[in-house]
């Protein structure tokens, strides 16, 4: 039942806060979160309700990095045509290097991170981000822990060792005709993407993680109606993300993708909206959100500005520190504050 109200409830709350309350944003977003966080959080384990107190910025050009996307691997299992982070590196940091920069993360004021790839059940059969999400729950008691997946390596042994560590599981899903899961490049030979949705929303249930789904609206699933199925599944949250180029990624000379044939306009992601609009726990992030308002960390720990349409790396927190690092982030912490992402906590960046 609880997850019942979870389905409404965060969106709702913070979609009226941030209307009626715009001008006292932030100390607002403060008050409000321990009423939030213990209902997001309803399977608490070893870490507290509510989390650290808010850091003082010194600096106010520094954002603080309450959530943070963290892509350790760009290596996928899949070959999705608009993907935005591709196999450009094989690299991954060994395992306690990057506890240690999660760590330092903490300590600069994260309370949310987000795994994310490339696919993060490639490296070490899921061990690694088992051991990560382990880590930042157990270790750093970190309020919300979330991985990013397209599902197709996850087994029930990954949610019997690992699950009691991780918040929510969002899928990555464009569409629930296979033949269009094909032509987008999520398609594995025989295995059949929507069935493995339905397998792992179940896992979800039977280990209490909260189970979300994500979609990138394109060319190719742009006409289709999605109602039936993601009221099915009943996620917590449905992401709907339109279609996005970034230079060196998906667009120009040296990316790996060609994304143009994929890109759609502003007018047909309000009507796909417009399609679903009776779906409650949908979100909708334009192109212009998602520049702005995710802080994002590659494979060495260098955030990624992609505010000029194409991502350009800082140095890595490793070597220079966080707050010498987040300078050159491009995060908009208005934009995120904004789209409640300090609120509720539920803002994932699409890939994997
Ligand atoms: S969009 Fe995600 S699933 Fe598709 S190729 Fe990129 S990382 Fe892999």
């Amino acid at each position: 039942m609880l997850l019942g109200v979870l389905d409404h409830l965060p969106l709702a709350l913070a979609r009226a806060v941030l209307a009626a309350l715009r001008g006292r944003l932030s100390a607002l977003c403060w008050g409000l979160t321990p009423l939030v966080l213990p209902l997001l959080s309803w399977r608490r384990r070893s870490g507290p309700d509510t989390p650290a107190a808010p850091r003082e910025n010194k600096d106010e050009t520094v954002p603080t990095p309450t959530s943070v996307n963290y892509h350790f691997t760009r290596q996928c299992n899949y070959k999705c045509g608009f993907c935005f982070h591709t196999a450009k590196t094989s690299f991954v940091l060994p395992l306690e290097e990057a506890k240690r920069g999660l760590a330092m993360l903490k300590e600069a004021g994260m309370e949310k991170i987000n795994f994310s790839g490339g696919e993060p059940f490639l490296q070490d059969r899921g061990e690694f981000v088992g051991q990560l999400v382990q880590f930042c729950k157990e270790e750093l008691k970190l309020p919300s822990v979330s991985i990013v997946s397209n599902g197709s390596l996850i087994r029930e042994r990954w949610f019997k060792k690992y699950g009691e560590y991780l918040d929510i599981l969002a899928i990555s899903c464009d569409s629930f005709n296979e033949e269009v899961n094909v032509l987008i490049g999520r398609g594995q030979g025989r295995k059949n993407h929507v069935e493995n949705l339905h397998k792992l929303r179940q896992w979800c249930r039977d280990y209490a993680v909260a189970f979300k789904i994500n979609s990138v609206i394109n060319r190719f699933n742009v006409e289709e109606d999605m109602n039936e199925q993601i009221k099915a599944l009943n996620p917590v949250r449905w992401k709907v993300f339109q279609c996005l180029i970034i230079e060196g990624e998906n667009s120009g000379e040296d990316a790996l993708r060609e994304a143009d044939k994929f890109v759609i306009s502003d007018e047909d992601f309000e009507q796909f909206l417009e399609r679903h609009k009776d779906i409650s726990c949908l979100v909708p992030e334009s192109n212009q959100k998602m520049r702005d308002s995710y802080l994002i960390l590659d494979e060495y720990m260098r955030f990624l500005n992609c505010r000029n349409g194409r991502k350009e790396p800082s140095k890595s927190i490793l070597d220079v520190g966080v707050e010498a690092a987040v300078k050159f982030s491009g995060f908009d912490e208005k934009m995120f504050l904004k789209r409640g992402g300090k609120l509720v906590y539920l803002c994932i960046e699409p890939n994997s």
